[in-house]
C-alpha cells in the first residue's frame, strides 16, 4: 500500500441528519440550508432519462416534490436537502442495485461537465503531464477548494500517496436519507473516477469503502491507480 500523507484531520461525527452537517453540535438545521451545485440534480435527471425514460424520471421527481426541475433544470445552486430527497426517491423507485448504476452514471456525467466547463484546459494539460502521485495532489487541492459546492454542510477531507488517494465526506448529503447494506454514494464515486481517469491515471479505480448509509462515521472513497 502506498504512503498516504495526511492533509486534513477528520473530526468525530454523530448520527447522520440531513442538512445538519458533520457535527452533532451544529445548529445548521436552524440556519439557512446549505446549497449544492445543480449538477447533482441535472445530471441525475439526464442519467434517469437515458436509463428508465422520461415517464419514470418524472414520477421519481414528482415523488420527492421536485417536479419543477424536470421542465426547468436548476440554473443555480440548490438546497442540499433536495439532493438528499432525490437520491432517496431514486432508491425507492428503482431499488438499491439499479439506483446505484444510475447514480454512478450521473456522477460520470458530472465529471465530464466539470472537465468541459469548470477546469481550465490549460490546467488540465499541466496536471496530465505530472507524475500520477503529484497530479493526484494537485487535483485533490482543487477538489478541496471547491468541496463546499458538492458536500453542502458536510465536511470534505483528502489524503494522497504514491498510488492511492483517500477522500472522506462527513455529513454526506447523498445518503443522509438512506439506510443501506452496501455503500450508496455512487454519484460521488463516478465523479471522482472520471476526474482521476482523465487527469491522474487512466486506470484509476474508485471504491467507496465505508458509507454513512451503512452506519459509518463518514463516506470514505479510495482511489487506486498503478
Ligand atoms: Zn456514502
Amino acid at each position: 500500500m502506498a504512503n498516504a500523507t495526511s492533509v486534513d484531520l477528520v473530526s468525530g461525527c454523530g448520527p447522520q441528519t440531513c442538512g445538519a452537517g458533520p457535527s452533532p453540535m451544529t445548529s445548521a438545521r436552524d440556519a439557512a440550508p446549505a446549497r449544492i451545485g445543480p449538477n447533482a440534480i441535472i445530471r441525475m435527471a439526464e442519467a434517469l432519462d437515458e436509463d428508465v425514460g422520461p415517464e419514470v424520471t418524472r414520477r421519481i421527481f414528482h415523488s420527492c416534490a421536485l417536479d419543477g426541475y424536470v421542465d426547468a433544470p436548476p440554473a443555480e445552486m440548490v438546497d442540499e436537502r433536495e439532493v438528499s430527497k432525490l437520491q432517496a426517491a431514486v432508491v425507492s423507485e428503482l431499488g438499491m442495485a439499479h439506483s446505484r448504476t444510475v447514480s454512478r452514471s450521473a456522477g460520470l456525467r458530472t465529471g465530464d461537465y466539470l472537465l468541459k466547463n469548470r477546469i481550465p484546459r490549460a490546467a488540465q494539460s499541466v496536471i496530465r503531464v505530472l507524475p500520477a502521485s503529484l497530479a493526484s495532489r494537485v487535483l485533490l487541492a482543487a477538489i478541496r477548494r471547491n468541496a463546499w459546492t458538492f458536500v453542502g454542510s458536510g465536511h470534505f477531507t483528502a489524503t494522497s500517496g504514491l498510488a492511492l488517494a483517500r477522500l472522506s465526506v462527513e455529513g454526506c448529503p447523498l445518503c443522509c436519507d438512506l439506510t443501506a447494506t452496501t455503500p450508496r454514494c455512487d454519484y460521488f464515486a463516478g465523479t471522482f473516477e472520471h476526474l482521476f481517469r482523465s487527469l491522474v491515471h487512466p486506470v484509476s479505480e474508485v471504491e467507496e469503502n465505508s458509507c454513512m448509509a451503512n452506519g459509518a462515521l463518514a463516506c470514505i472513497f479510495e482511489i487506486r491507480w498503478r
